[in-house]
């Protein structure tokens, strides 16, 4: 069923462990999906993470996934390693290697295929987001950007790579639509690693491998001391810890060639709605977009290039449809 899609109420800061579950992309390949849980539904503007890989392909083996429609949502797509090959309505041929990012904005509407292109290692580590778009952008011209190179910040053995909107000052060129942060952590053997965040976000973490250690100084009163006392918390691969509001930094002990995904944001004031592939504001856009894709409506249009099998058919949506309350 549909749900109502929304964050926590904003309750300072937290630590919470969300277990990631198994699901398949595409034509058959396991991945790991960390958002949305059933008791947290977005961090900030993030309402869907999909860890993907780290996986081997055998020959002849890669991902595929058939050409398929989005609404009211921009998706994020990050490589750790491997190359993925975009095409979509708009006509666009893009592909994305390790240290680039592909942002797709829906929209009004857009449909896209991805698949690993024919000239291509055989490693795929990486991560695939959804940043919902706030209400009164919802409808706007669908577009794709491709970054060949995104703003980094070194500290010590730390590489700190701000894929979308802002931290501590330092500006993603990609285009965002709501107040955000998304960083990719990466760090060379071990090392600590201390940031300022904003804290009307909402913020939480994703290792992607390796591990780290969260000093949890971020307690009522405590979030802008200068030294770090109080909790410990190891973070490893295979879950996603939500933080909660409130921090002013985020203190990490990096280990064992780390890498991480940062992310956060302002708490939506209301919830969103997600369906299949579509993100909405509210049922009759979801319904409408869920009757214009077998309808080959023009605001999907048609990816062209795509050789590999026929689009996806969304799942039928229940008739009586009823919404779960918002949180
Ligand atoms: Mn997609």
């Amino acid at each position: 069923m549909p749900e109502r899609h929304a964050g926590p109420q904003a309750g300072g800061p937290v630590v919470r462990r969300f277990g990631m579950r198994a699901t398949l992309l595409g034509d058959g390949l396991r991945i790991a999906r960390a958002l949305p849980q059933k008791d947290l539904r977005m961090v900030g503007p993030w309402v869907f993470l999909d860890h993907i890989g780290p996986v081997t392909f055998a020959p002849g083996e890669g991902v595929n996934v058939a050409p398929h429609p989005h609404t009211a949502l921009q998706t994020v797509t990050w490589l750790v390693a491997g190359e993925l090959l975009h095409r979509d309505s708009l006509g666009s041929e893009q592909v994305i290697r390790p240290g680039q990012l592909n942002l797709m904005t829906a929209g009004h509407g857009i449909s896209h295929s991805e698949e690993s292109p024919p000239d291509r290692s055989p490693a795929m580590h990486g991560v695939q987001f959804w940043v919902a778009l706030p209400r009164d952008r919802a409808d706007i011209p669908p577009a794709f950007d491709h970054y060949d190179a995104l703003p980094v910040m070194s500290r010590g053995h730390a590489r700190v790579t701000v894929l979308m909107g802002e931290l501590e000052g330092m500006r993603s060129p990609a285009i965002t639509h709501w107040p955000m942060t998304g960083v990719d952590i990466a760090c060379a053997g071990s090392g600590p690693l201390r940031l300022a965040l904003d804290a009307r976000f909402e913020h939480a973490l994703l290792l992607l491998q390796g591990r780290a250690t969260l000093h949890d100084a971020a307690g009522p009163g405590t979030a802008n001391r200068a030294d770090v006392t109080g909790n410990t918390e190891d973070i490893v691969p295979g879950e996603l810890v939500y933080l909660g509001t409130g921090r002013a930094r985020l203190v990490l002990d990096l280990h064992d060639d780390c890498r991480a995904i940062l992310l956060g944001g302002l708490p939506f004031a209301e919830p969103v709605l997600i369906w299949w592939n579509f993100v909405a504001h509210d049922e009759e856009a979801l319904r409408r977009a869920q009757a214009d894709w077998p309808a080959h409506a023009a605001r999907f249009g048609t990816v062209a290039g795509y050789a590999a099998g026929p689009r996806l058919e969304a799942p039928e949506l229940p008739p009586n449809l009823r919404l779960k309350p918002s949180r």
